[in-house]
C-alpha cells in the first residue's frame, strides 16, 4: 500500500509501532482490541500543507480538500474522483449558527454540524468515502463491512459510487430504511440472525477467509481518519478558531475518537491554538461508557443495550480506549440522556431549526440540554454540536416523537371546523 505521507501505525494498549506494511488492521500483539491510531511526521505536513490554500483545491467543496492530511495515495484518489460521483461530495457539509434555537436554549453561540445531508444521509459516509479509495489501494476486489446499519448504508452507497463489489453483514433487526439502501445499491446483504457483535466477529472472519477489504469501525485504522474531517471543517468554517465544546453522540466510541483526533492534528500543525471540550452523549439504556467515566475507571462493562436510537445501541463500546480519552484528554465529560429526551430533542431540533435526525442523529443535542440544565455549559460559550443521522431513516420513531396528522372531509367547512380553537402552530 502506498501513501503520500509517511505514517506509523500506534497500538492504543500498548504503544507498539508499525508501518501500513507490517499489519493489516490491529496489533498482532492484542488482537481484535489493539486498535491503531495513524501517526503523522507533522513537520513533514506543516512544510507540505497550508491552510489559506484548502479552498483553491479542486475538490474544494468535500472531505477531499483535506486530502493531503489523510493517509491515501494520491493518485488512486484521482482516478476514483475521476468517476464525479456522490462520492466526490462526501463532506463540507454545513456548520448552521441555527439563532432561534440558540435564543430558545439561552445560549449565545450555537452551531449545529449538519451531518444529515452527506450522500447516504449519515456521517459515515465520511469513513465509508476512505475506505473504498483504501480498498483500491491494496487492489480488493470486495469490500465488506459489519454495522448496525449506517456504516454499512454509507459503505454500499460510496462503493456503488465505483462499482466495488460488496458484502454486508447488519442485525436482522436493523431499520428497513437503512436495509432497502443496501438493497437498492446492490450489496450483497446478509442479514445476522444475532446481534450486531457477532455481525462483526463474523466479518472479520469472513475477510480473513475470503480475502475482501475489511472497514469494520474500530478495526481498521484508518476509519478514524475519515471521521476526523469533521474537525477539519469545523474549525475551518469558524474561521480557524476552536469553539469552546463539542457535543457528539457516542455508540462505538468510533466518532468521537475521529472528532478529538481532527483537532488533535490542528494542533499539532499550529492551526488552532486550543482543543474544545468533547461531550460524548449516549442512550440511557446503552451508556456503558458514561458508567465508565462515572467510576472514573478506564475498565468498560458491557450493558445489554436498550433503546429506540438504533444508530448508537451497543453494548460493548468498541472503541471504548480512544473514546475515554477523547473526553479526559479534552476536560469534557460523558453524559446519558433517556430515549424521551431524544425524542423531544427530534422535535425541537426540526422545529426550530428545520433539521430532521434520527434518534441517534439528535442525541448530541439532547445531551446539550442536559448539559445546560446541569450548569456544565455557560451561556456565552461557543458550542457545536454534531447532527449526524437523517430522521427519514427511522420513520418510526419520528413518528413516536409527533402527534397525529388530523383526517378531514375533503372540504372548505370540514377544515374551518378542524381550525376551531386549533392555533396555527
Ligand atoms: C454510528 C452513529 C453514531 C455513533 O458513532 P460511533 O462511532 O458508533 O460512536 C451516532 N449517530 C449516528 C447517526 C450514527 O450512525
Ligand atoms: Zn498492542
Amino acid at each position: 500500500m502506498t501513501s503520500n505521507l509517511a505514517i506509523t501505525l500506534r497500538c492504543v494498549l500498548c504503544g507498539a509501532q508499525y508501518t501500513p506494511g507490517e499489519v493489516d488492521y490491529v496489533c498482532p500483539k492484542h488482537g481484535n482490541d489493539g486498535i491503531l491510531d495513524v501517526q503523522y511526521d507533522y513537520d513533514e505536513l506543516r512544510r507540505r500543507v497550508r491552510r489559506q490554500t484548502l479552498a483553491d483545491d479542486r475538490y474544494a467543496p468535500s472531505l477531499w480538500r483535506y486530502r493531503r492530511l489523510l493517509p491515501l495515495d494520491p493518485r488512486t484518489l484521482d482516478e476514483v474522483l475521476a468517476g464525479d460521483t456522490p462520492l466526490n461530495d462526501v463532506g463540507w457539509t454545513p456548520l448552521f449558527r441555527a439563532s432561534r434555537l440558540a435564543a430558545s436554549l439561552g445560549l449565545r453561540h450555537l452551531h449545529l454540524k449538519d451531518d444529515t445531508r452527506q450522500p447516504t444521509a449519515s456521517f459515515k459516509d465520511r469513513a465509508s468515502a476512505l475506505a473504498v479509495v483504501k480498498a483500491r489501494e491494496a487492489e480488493a476486489a470486495v469490500i465488506t463491512t459489519a454495522s448496525s446499519g449506517n456504516a454499512a448504508a454509507a459503505l454500499s452507497g460510496m462503493a456503488a459510487c465505483v462499482g466495488l463489489p460488496n458484502v454486508i453483514f447488519v442485525p436482522a433487526s436493523a431499520p428497513p430504511a437503512k436495509v432497502a439502501q443496501l438493497l437498492i445499491f446492490g450489496s450483497t446483504v446478509f442479514l445476522v440472525e444475532g446481534t450486531y457483535d457477532q455481525a462483526f466477529d463474523l466479518c472479520i472472519e469472513a475477510s480473513h477467509e475470503f480475502g475482501w477489504y475489511c472497514r469494520n469501525t474500530a478495526y481498521n485504522p484508518y476509519m478514524t481518519e475519515g471521521k476526523k474531517t469533521v474537525s477539519f471543517e469545523i474549525a475551518e468554517q469558524l474561521g480557524w478558531q476552536s469553539p469552546d465544546c463539542v457535543f457528539v453522540p457516542v455508540g462505538d466510541g468510533c466518532i468521537i475518537g475521529g472528532v478529538h483526533k481532527g483537532f488533535r492534528d490542528l494542533l499539532a500543525l499550529g492551526w488552532i491554538e486550543r482543543m474544545p471540550r468533547l461531550v460524548g452523549v449516549q442512550a440511557e439504556g446503552a451508556a456503558a461508557l458514561v458508567h465508565a467515566w462515572q467510576r472514573g475507571s478506564d475498565e468498560v462493562v458491557p450493558v445489554e443495550a436498550q433503546t429506540l436510537a438504533d444508530s448508537i445501541s451497543v453494548g460493548l463500546p468498541r472503541d471504548r480506549v480512544k473514546a475515554l480519552r477523547a473526553v479526559r484528554e479534552t476536560g469534557g465529560t460523558f453524559l446519558a440522556v433517556s430515549d424521551d429526551e431524544i425524542l423531544a430533542a427530534m422535535r425541537l431540533l426540526a422545529r426550530e431549526a428545520g433539521i430532521f435526525a434520527e434518534p441517534a442523529g439528535a442525541t448530541g443535542f439532547a445531551g446539550l440540554q442536559k448539559a445546560l440544565s446541569e450548569g456544565l455549559v455557560n451561556p456565552d460559550e461557543h458550542v457545536v454540536v454534531l447532527v449526524t443521522g437523517n430522521g427519514l431513516k427511522d420513520v418510526e420513531s419520528a413518528m413516536k416523537a409527533t402527534g397525529q396528522a388530523t383526517r378531514i372531509a375533503p372540504s372548505l367547512r370540514a377544515v374551518k371546523e378542524a381550525l376551531v380553537g386549533e392555533p396555527l402552530a
